[in-house]
């Protein structure tokens, strides 16, 4: 691959600085097929790891530890010369200045971390997806979604934690609540979350209990469309149907979740008791990209020219893998 000379102001004396922002699949493969390019890599994250995120059900189900999906950034890009890692949360883009906004989060003398600024040549935004919870945020802290090892974390403590209360219940009714789970959105996250569950309880944990029959728990997949999988062919959601109602899965579609409570789903006007709910329904583009001055759309996702650059910014790129 050949690089064409740069006209566009960078001192002939300096390499290009390429900065990428985000270690995920989409940056650190920016930063490999860089590898013998002749320019200055900066690739910032604010985590230290990179995420096999296709594998986070399984660390969130204690299936996996953290360390079996995850792989510090610098130890993957030690041997690439060209290429400096740094840990930063990056806070927003001045595409005309050229520079990359950042909080280290690194105190000084106790006082706040100063903040700093990063100048870039070209840059590549590559800072993946986040939950969307559809102008319900109220609801992300009763119903955690699944896209960090945080999360996944987050959602094995409350999974195995409801067998600890369920096994301390005072009566029936509370032991059956605290075994009801709650899965919200049919997408992969919330089909593959919601098949792992039974699992867990009726093979993993069925001996660990002496008060209840982990067996008992109830797994619940609620999604508002027409079928599971909305993304995939027709015979594909119906399998998959199949195949979680084998697994012992209640799947609801065409059920709008309307209100989430600490101890309650509201599916329409129907009450279900759960005390634990995870959420799979929606997805949102980085929030960085809001910070690029171009337009987004709702789902804060950047509109790119064929190479992936933002309008009117030939040297800011924007690598989104949200699905449609
Ligand atoms: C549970 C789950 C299961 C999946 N299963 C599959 C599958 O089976 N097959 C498949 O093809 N895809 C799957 N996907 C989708 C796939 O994982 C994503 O498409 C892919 O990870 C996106 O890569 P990315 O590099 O764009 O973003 P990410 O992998 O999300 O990487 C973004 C990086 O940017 C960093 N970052 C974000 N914001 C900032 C900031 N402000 N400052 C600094 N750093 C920042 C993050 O820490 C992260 O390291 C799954 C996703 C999930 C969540």
């Amino acid at each position: 691959m050949t690089y064409p000379a740069d006209t566009t102001g960078t001192p002939a004396a300096r390499r290009p600085r390429v900065v990428i922002l985000g270690g995920g699949f989409a940056g650190l493969t920016a930063a490999r097929t860089l590898r013998r390019a002749p320019v200055e890599i900066t690739l910032i994250d604010r985590t230290n790891h990179h995420l096999f995120q296709p594998l986070l059900y399984q660390v969130a189900t204690a299936a996996l530890d953290p360390s079996d999906i995850t792989a510090p950034i610098r130890f993957l890009l030690r041997r690439q010369e060209n290429a400096t890692v740094l840990l930063a949360r990056v806070e927003s883009v001045d595409t005309g200045r050229r520079l990359v906004h950042l909080d280290t989060g690194m105190e000084r003398d106790g006082k706040a971390p100063p903040k700093r600024s990063l100048p870039y040549d070209f840059l590549i935004v590559a800072t993946g997806a986040r939950h969307a919870y559809f102008g319900h945020e109220e609801w992300e802290p009763l119903a955690p979604g699944l896209k960090s090892l945080e999360d996944a974390i987050e959602i094995r403590r409350r999974f195995l934690l409801a067998f600890e209360h369920a096994e301390m219940a005072l009566d029936p009714d509370e032991e059956q609540e605290h075994l009801t789970f709650v899965v919200v959105g049919g997408g992969p996250t919330g089909v593959e979350l919601a098949g792992v569950l039974p699992q867990i309880a009726r093979r993993t944990l069925r001996r660990d209990f002496r008060h209840i029959d982990p067996a008992r728990a109830r797994v619940l997949l609620l999604e508002g469309g027409e079928r599971v999988l909305p993304a995939f062919p027709p015979e594909i959601s119906a399998r998959a149907r199949r195949d979680l109602e084998a697994l012992g899965v209640e799947v609801r579609t065409r059920c709008l979740v309307t209100r989430i409570e600490p101890d309650a789903v509201y599916a329409g006007e129907e009450r279900i008791p759960a005390r634990t709910v995870f959420w799979g329904a929606g997805n949102q583009a980085s929030p960085l990209g809001r910070t690029l001055g171009v337009p987004v759309d709702r789902a804060g996702r950047v509109p790119v020219e064929d190479d992936l650059s933002i309008p009117g910014h030939p040297r800011c790129s924007w690598w989104g893998t949200l699905p449609p």
